[in-house]
């Protein structure tokens, strides 16, 4: 290292290092001393980490007083417009993130605007010569900005050593496509000194560097960070108008070798920048370091016999995710059976098959979610982890009258056999149903019902056999298939099974349904008699079998008790009964002779009421 001013006058680049307990005044002598520009009447904007939510000067994000210090330099210098903002990891609101690290408050006590980069458009950027990306899409108000300066936490990091100035800007990307460097399919070059994530940073780096770095060591992160580790006070800020350079000052003060975080060094060579020709100030700046946990170092402290995570491929976003869920969730399952965790995009069905209580955690795992409960989300969010594992899945099925019922979640709403017009157990009406999905067993009018209707009101997709789905009018999307066959679909599987029963379409056959639901089985018979082929579903494990119980068109109550033997679901609920007198039946009694009889539990639904999965 050389002195300051040798430095300056060499043309090096020049990094200030404040310290002292008042994190506001320190940032605002460090940016002082390295903003050479003059920023009058300029757009400025101050990108902070808000990536995770969590509370104020807790190391998780930007400190709410280096904000302060900032902004009090820009509107004193004269700047036109100040804006602070960040866009959080998917599945976390920006504004709730920036709002629990007190960057919300303080802006509006500065009246400056804090805003949330995903609310605006998206801003394509070609990177020149991109090593493991092309292309990539940031959020447009960057282009609205004359400076650009990033505020980051000192942190490590999981994946990448630590997360500074250079890492930070990655929050600029639009909305998912942050996820595009966790993902990327490239090889990296020949002789590569990192992975591909710090390949996709350096792409990162080469379109959208910012105009200062001012990062925020007052309390900062170490161990399992980015979000997992536990903070430490350092009281100091660092800044330069070169960011790689004030990387490479807080590595140095955090005591991480530059070999740990490949990425510092991709842009710092990228961008001629010699650490030995850095300029820092003070000149006994380094009396301030101390030495980081590195996240390779740290402990979790974590006994969960009850967990076990099978990482087919899953990024680092995943990864902070589990270690999460692993710190603030895994305790509530430490005395249960044991259950098992698929993360990643190699994800195979049959290392599902064969795990005890498999859970699928992140969209990588969408594919599956037939097989097993599914927590969406790239990355995951904890919390939820934990609640899909206990299961609470959100989803419901609701009976809607006769056979009519509906399985939803938050995202689908499989109805089936809607038939609701001149239904006088109707529990909706055929404009007020919700529906992305339409099962329909057969073309019998107490079956087929609304269908079409619904279908084109909503644009849901019809699944049914060759010859009921023509029934249906031109552009309604209908997906086919026949008995026996199964058909993938967005919130699992759909497969047709046998019904003895007529379809109500020249040469058709009636049938039922088995459908993987988000994890959940559901098996909704149709219209049938007693058939030995229900013997072969016990194999299915269902959830909830939906059986008819009326006589006269479909089995009756002792049929319908027979059936439950044969299938084994855990629960049953009784339908296609009391629509008219024909068909009346007890479903109390029924219930009684079915719990008398198996470990079936059977839950009587009026028309309108639901349960949870
Ligand atoms: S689902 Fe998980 S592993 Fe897949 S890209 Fe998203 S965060 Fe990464």
């Amino acid at each position: 290292m050389r002195g300051t001013e040798e430095t300056r006058d060499g043309g090096g680049a020049f990094v200030k290092v404040v310290h002292g307990s008042d994190a506001a005044e320190n940032a605002y002598c460090a940016i002082s001393a390295v903003c050479a520009r003059n920023v009058r009447g300029m757009r400025v904007l101050l990108k902070v980490n808000t990536g995770f939510k969590g509370p104020a000067r807790s190391g998780l994000c930007t400190s709410p007083d280096v904000v302060s210090g900032l902004i009090r330099y820009f509107k004193e210098q004269g700047a036109g417009r100040v804006l602070v903002g960040d866009s959080s990891i998917v599945g976390v609101d920006g504004m709730e993130a920036l709002d629990a690290a007190g960057i919300l408050e303080v802006c509006r006590r500065e009246d400056v605007e804090c805003v949330d980069l995903n609310a605006y458009g998206p801003l394509e950027r070609r990177v020149p010569d991109g090593v493991m990306v092309d292309s990539i899409l940031f959020s447009a108000l960057l282009a609205e900005c004359d400076i650009v300066v990033s505020v980051p936490v000192m942190k490590t990091h999981m994946y990448t050593g630590a997360s500074l100035s250079i890492k930070n800007m990655k929050g600029a990307m639009w909305r998912r496509e942050k996820t595009k460097l966790h993902r990327l399919h490239r090889p990296v070059p020949e002789g590569a000194v990192g992975r591909a994530l710090d390949y996709g940073i350096l792409d990162l780096a080469k379109v959208c560097y910012p105009d200062y770095a001012v990062i925020d060591g007052s309390v900062c992160m170490e161990g399992f960070g980015p979000s997992g580790g536990p903070s430490k006070s350092m009281d100091l800020v660092v800044a330069s108008a070169e960011a790689v350079a004030a990387d490479l000052v807080a590595l140095r003060l955090m005591g991480i070798p530059l070999e740990e975080v490949p990425h510092v060094r991709l842009v710092a060579e990228g961008r001629g920048i010699d650490y030995n020709r850095i300029a820092a100030d003070p000149p006994d700046w380094m009396h301030y370091a101390d030495r980081f946990v590195r996240a390779s170092e740290a402990r979790l402290d974590i006994s969960c016999d009850a967990i076990e995570i099978v990482d087919e491929s899953a990024c680092s976003a995943c990864h902070a995710a589990l270690v999460q869920f692993l710190r603030y969730h895994a305790r509530k399952f430490e005395h249960g059976p044991v259950h098992t965790l698929f993360a990643g995009r190699d994800i195979c069905l049959e290392r599902i098959n064969a795990a005890e209580r498999p859970f699928l955690i992140g969209n990588c795992a969408a594919a599956f979610r037939g097989a097993a409960p599914f927590c969406k989300g790239c990355p995951p969010i904890p919390s939820e982890i934990a609640k899909t594992l206990k299961g609470e899945s959100g989803v419901k099925i609701q009976y809607l009258g006769h056979a009519c019922f509906l399985i939803s979640s938050k995202e689908y709403s499989v109805l089936i056999d809607p038939f609701l017009t001149d239904n006088p157990q109707a529990a909706v009406k055929p404009d007020e149903v919700r529906a992305t999905h339409i099962l329909v067993t057969h073309g019998h009018g107490d079956h087929l019902g609304d269908a079409a209707q619904i279908a084109q009101r909503t644009g849901a997709t019809v699944y049914a056999t060759v010859e009921t789905a023509k029934l249906f009018p031109e552009g309604v999307s209908v997906e086919v298939g026949q008995i026996g066959g199964s058909v993938p679909a967005e919130f699992g599987r759909v497969k047709f099974t046998a019904a003895a029963h007529g379809s109500g379409v020249g040469g058709g056959l009636a049938c039922g349904f088995v459908v993987e639901f988000e994890g959940k089985k559901v098996y909704h018979a149709g219209d049938t008699g007693l058939i030995m082929d229900m013997a072969l579903l016990e194999e299915e494990s269902v959830d909830v079998a939906l059986i008819p119980i009326g006589d006269k068109f479909t089995m009756g109550p002792k049929d319908a008790l027979r059936a439950v033997k044969m299938i084994k679901p855990k629960k049953a609920i009784p339908m296609h009964y009391n629509t008219w007198p024909p068909i009346a039946q007890d479903p109390q009694q029924w219930k009684r002779d079915v719990e008398a009889a198996t470990d079936t539990e059977v839950v009587v639904l009026a028309a309108g009421e639901w349960m949870e999965l």
